[in-house]
């Protein structure tokens, strides 16, 4: 069938001038042809370091950011090159929940007003609001009650909950989740991950689901795909990550995921050193001034994402042993 979201090939590069002169010093590629999609009721975990331009990929997908090249399509619609008239109209169908639903809610406006808001843009029937706004809260485990208050008269959670019953009132069929639970206390984190699964199941929702931490996307995914400094690494079937990751980066963000078992005593590879700035990535292999595995040809040559075992995408001239074409290319070269 249709896919729910097609990403194709897609970019979105930020100019960086000079302070002081204003010339061109060149460009941030925050997103740098990135490739994925997301079947109906399915849930795409979009993972990566802050600063990998995922975020970024969330807002230029819904369109909050215009895109500098590439492809968008909803079901079957090519979104990034649609007029505003018709983009409003599929809008309802893909809605966002933030990080920190607080700063993007009018501190003046109660719960209700705020779910009110997408239901009046979208010129739904006064009496029918309230209706709806009732069975949104109760949805989201809300009360009447918690919808009368302020934003700051809630808790963190419970704004998070608000922020999600405000997505769900124009009933989309796909939710850009920007880690949604980043900014809650752990033991809140799960609620929220767990009201969204039931939501995912009840309502029959696809999510693209962006977290800095595979822990967070564990649980609700489908599938997982890896992004560093614009690119996605590996992307494969949820279980199949966790079991079997390709990509060196992938190991170790597994490896930074505290292991409660002490029975598991597996060599750890940790991250060292911050992400490279984007302005200026490494050569050849993004990964390869952190990647214990790294040769010489990885500072040269840039690894395709190919299709490692069937269904397993990773982009690693050495993922599952066999070497790139790339590379035994410019291995063979004289
Ligand atoms: Fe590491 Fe080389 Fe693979 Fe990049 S291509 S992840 S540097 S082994
Ligand atoms: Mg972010």
């Amino acid at each position: 069938g249709t896919a729910l979201l097609e990403v194709k090939n897609l970019k979105k590069y930020y100019p960086v001038k000079s302070k002081l002169s204003r010339k061109l010093l060149g460009q941030v590629k925050a997103v740098d042809g990135i490739s994925f999609s997301i079947q109906p009721g399915e849930v795409l975990g979009l993972v990566g370091e802050s600063g990998c331009g995922k975020s970024t990929a969330g807002c230029t997908v819904l369109r909050l950011e215009n895109a500098t090249s590439g492809e968008v399509w909803f079901e079957g619609q090519e979104i990034l090159s649609m007029d505003k008239r018709m983009l409003k109209d599929i809008r309802k169908n893909m809605q966002m929940v933030f990080q920190d639903s607080y700063s993007c809610m009018n501190p003046k406006m109660t719960i209700q007003e705020i779910i009110r808001e997408p239901l009046v843009i979208y010129k739904m029937p006064r009496r029918e609001q309230n209706e709806k706004i009732g069975r949104l809260l109760e949805l989201v485990g809300l009360t009447r009650e918690q919808g009368g208050r302020y934003p700051h008269e809630l808790s963190g959670g419970q704004r998070q909950r608000a922020g999600i019953a405000r997505a769900l009132a124009l009933e989309p069929k796909l939710i850009i989740a920007d880690e949604p639970v980043s900014a809650l206390d752990v033991s809140i984190q799960a609620q929220i991950i767990n009201l969204m699964a039931d939501l995912k199941k009840e309502l029959g929702l696809g999510y693209l689901f962006i977290a800095h931490d595979l822990s967070v996307v564990k649980h609700i995914s489908d599938r997982i795909a890896v992004m560093y400094l614009g690119k996605i690494v590996e992307q494969c079937e949820k279980k199949e990550l966790y079991a079997s990751p390709l990509h060196p980066y992938t190991v170790s963000l597994l490896n930074a995921v505290p292991i409660p078992d002490p029975e598991i005593k597996k060599e750890r590879i940790l991250l060292e050193g911050d992400l490279p700035s984007p302005i200026d990535p490494p050569s050849g292999c993004r990964f390869h001034p952190r990647c214990s595995g790294a040769k010489e040809c990885c500072r040269i040559s840039e690894p395709q994402l190919r299709e490692v075992t069937p269904g397993h995408f990773a982009a690693c001239h050495f993922a599952g042993g066999n070497v790139s074409e790339t590379v035994s290319e410019a291995v063979s070269e004289p």
